[in-house]
């Protein structure tokens, strides 16, 4: 997980890689944010630059900074696979683990979870993927006990040593008071990194103790302006994609073009949020309304974007993001980009 995937968040990111940058990394954070924001992939996406060994910088752009992708640690931790980053999260007794449920069980539906959902999927998804609808997760002191355990032990890397863990108001109050013992006693290059929608449900003692940093809450006012604005066009282009007729293809581009660079970066921006929404329907059968006035298509279309194509359709609307920034040719940025989503699209 990169921050280029990432919608919007520009302003907190950059103050987060420059925070790394400077080596000040504060041991116990808390991200909080609303989770069509993005809390939980921004989270990875912040461990992977902790453990980049080849991190990127941009003169240019509204992105300063940027794990590399392609280093070994990058990898690893775009895979969930780092030996020293430990998930925990919420869980309960499923059709498969009848009795004492904890994360150590769960690993690798998690893991199979983040990766399917891109760091997108929100609790009741989780709960749809575990099969367990109605039950209440939690996390208790087994987790706990793992916690424990597993920072007692020496990092295998011996670099960063990381804690991702998910929703930490869902923890029993056996959990978070020995969550809070290891809070009070950091250790070296540990990084506890809790993620959560708000402080309501967690002990003052812990809210204390962590670093908070709040996402901006993306997915409402301005999402309202800019659908107002571009919901139109873009389900026009969309529309035009599928079938993809050369003539129809250059009328299209033609109005795009016409946009002033200003709004042709809006316009791109809120492209990106409609397809992660749309895939978030088509993952998670979260309600997504592209607002076509067109029922039919409202309700078809999501289903297009899945885990098989979203990586794609993403890279080529934040690289054409990146080509209007730096003033190219906007008729040749859509006319290029139609062709990949296009492509995209197909691969669903
Ligand atoms: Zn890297």
């Amino acid at each position: 997980m990169q921050f280029k995937d990432i919608v919007g968040q520009r302003d907190v990111i950059n103050r987060l890689t420059e925070i790394i940058d400077s080596g000040r990394v504060s041991h116990a954070q808390l991200l909080l944010g609303d989770e069509r924001d993005g809390s939980l992939a921004l989270a990875w996406a912040y461990m992977q630059y902790l453990c980049c060994s080849n991190r990127v910088h941009h003169a240019e752009g509204d992105l300063r900074a940027d794990s590399c992708g392609e280093c070994p640690e990058c990898k690893k931790i775009a895979q969930l696979m780092h030996p020293d980053l430990h998930l925990i999260f919420p869980n309960a007794t499923t059709d498969r683990v009848k009795s004492n449920p904890s994360c150590a069980e769960f690993q690798q539906e998690f893991r199979d979870f983040l990766l399917s959902q891109q760091g997108l999927g929100s609790l009741d998804a989780w709960y749809a993927h575990l099969g367990i609808d109605n039950k209440q997760a939690m996390i208790r002191e087994l987790d706990a006990a793992h916690i424990v355990q597993t920072l007692g032990m020496k990092s295998y890397e011996g670099g960063w040593r990381m804690l991702l863990v998910w929703r930490p108001s869902k923890m029993n109050n056996a959990a978070a008071n020995e969550l809070l013992k290891t809070l009070e006693e950091p250790l070296p290059r540990t990084l506890i990194l809790m993620v959560d929608e708000d402080t309501e449900d967690m002990l003052p003692t812990i809210i204390s103790r962590v670093q908070i940093v709040r996402l901006k809450a993306e997915s409402t006012d301005r999402r309202r302006e800019n659908a107002a604005l571009f919901a139109p066009l873009l389900v026009e282009w969309l529309r035009m994609l599928f079938k993809l007729r050369m003539k129809d293809l250059s009328a299209q581009v033609e109005k795009l073009a016409a946009l002033g660079r200003e709004q042709q970066k809006q316009f791109l921006g809120y492209a990106l949020e409609v397809m992660q929404e749309c895939f978030m329907q088509s993952a998670a059968g979260q309600r997504c309304n592209l607002g076509s006035g067109d029922e039919k298509f409202d309700a078809m279309f999501p289903n297009m974007i899945t885990v098989n194509n979203i990586e794609l359709i993403n890279d080529a609307l934040n690289e054409a993001l990146f080509a209007v920034g730096r003033n190219a040719y906007g008729k040749i940025v859509f006319m290029e980009l139609s062709f990949r989503i296009s492509k995209a699209l197909k691969k669903r």
